[in-house]
């Protein structure tokens, strides 16, 4: 079907057509609170395929950045290093600890945390990085690692855009699943990432002193998951924790979307390289800029993006695609200037963090977008620049 004069969404989520399937086979199992079959279908498939050592599917990807920061024992004074150019809940988990966030600025090239500026954020009062994987391109996590390796420091990484993507590393490294490499990490099956529930995450455990805790905190503060293993005859209150469990009909639509996710990384990534075809020949004339992606890093088509030269041309762009029916986003503000942070903020400048803030834009990107529907938003882009 041509979608010539029809809308362009910006991101559209792809039902695969076996969700409602694995939802009624929940209903007929008749178990829909949390830790059923499905849930430990979908735990099971990414422990198999990423390797990593423990997987609790969450509510939300927030509420697996929460868990992350109550196993790690954040503390009212402690202190976490957390990029400024990230979305809220990557701070926010740790500030509902009573931590104070310390922001740290983008790389010049691109918006991921600039691993050469860590060191100096130190102080003996911190106590994590928390490096995000912007669009699903790694963070130059060999070096974050060895950081905190040498500092004593706890790494989580906020994997929510990094599902399907790997640090490839350098020469004397081994490539590893993103989400696979910091202490623990969290994901997102949010609408607007590559496969989704609607509303859902994952938390991954990969040091083994916090598998068990996390267990405790995932069911509430209790020790359910030793009673059902029928180590211990009843269960009670053990320690802190909160309801962090989907329903059973959550994970069978996740598990569904799992089912289906080569074809759907396949998809998106021959929408992505339509796009490079289409913008790179501007982006070499110097129009715009166009994702970097580091040498170290795979790319998992999570998003497109553009930096734009200013805040004003990406406004008209946007304003541009609008008219012509192209749904475009822009994120985000940056943390460090929130209503809510910059009182607390220690007045450090971070400029790239704000120059992305101003001029990065997201293109429509999504399972059913079409070819077609790429030329058309490169040609708009194009009309946009003269081209
Ligand atoms: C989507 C996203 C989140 C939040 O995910 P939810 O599942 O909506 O809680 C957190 N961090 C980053 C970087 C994200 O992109």
């Amino acid at each position: 079907m041509s979608r010539k004069n029809t809308m362009i969404p910006f991101n559209a989520p792809h039902p695969t057509g076996q969700e409602t399937r694995y939802i009624a086979e929940a209903i007929r199992i008749g178990k829909l609170s949390g830790n059923g079959e499905f849930t430990k279908r979908c735990q099971g498939f990414f422990e198999a395929r990423y390797g990593f050592s423990k997987c609790l599917l969450t509510a939300s990807c927030t509420d697996a950045l929460e868990m992350c920061a109550m196993l790690a024992g954040i503390a009212p004074g402690d202190e976490v290093i957390v990029p400024s150019y990230t979305f809220v809940s990557t701070a926010l988990a740790f500030v509902r600890q009573g931590a104070k966030i310390v922001f740290a600025d983008s790389r010049a090239d691109h918006p991921n945390i600039d691993a050469g500026t860590i060191e100096a954020l130190i102080t003996p009062r911190t106590k994590a990085i928390v490096p995000m994987h912007y669009a699903g391109a790694a963070c130059d996590m060999g070096e974050i690692m060895r950081i905190a390796e040498k500092r004593g420091l706890l790494v989580i990484e906020d994997a929510a855009q990094a599902l399907d993507s790997l640090y490839v590393g350098r020469e004397d490294e081994e490539p590893r699943a993103l989400g696979g490499i910091g202490h623990m990490s969290a994901f997102s099956f949010h609408d607007t990432k590559n496969i989704t529930c609607g509303e859902g995450g994952m938390i991954a455990i990969n040091d083994g002193r916090f598998a068990a805790r996390a267990e405790t905190v995932w069911e509430k503060g209790t020790n359910r998951a030793d009673f059902l293993r029928g180590k211990v005859s009843k269960y009670g209150w053990v320690d802190c924790g909160s309801s962090f469990l989907p329903s059973e009909i959550t994970a069978a639509f996740l598990l569904a979307q799992l089912e289906r996710l080569d074809d759907i990384q396949a998809k998106r990534l021959q929408i992505y390289s339509a796009y490079l075809e289409g913008l790179s020949p501007m982006a070499e004339r110097g129009a715009f800029a166009m994702s970097a992606l580091p040498s170290y890093a795979t790319n998992n088509a999570h998003m497109f993006y553009i930096v734009c030269n200013s805040l004003e041309e990406r406004g008209g762009l946007i304003e541009r695609l609008k008219e012509r029916g192209i749904g475009s986003a822009f994120h985000y503000q940056s943390l460090h200037k929130s209503e809510f942070y910059r009182g607390k903020h220690d007045g450090r400048e971070l400029a790239n963090c704000d120059r992305f803030s101003d001029c990065l834009v997201r293109l429509p990107m999504f399972y059913d977008l079409t070819i077609e529907d790429v030329g058309r938003v490169c040609r708009e882009v194009g009309g946009y620049y003269g081209n």
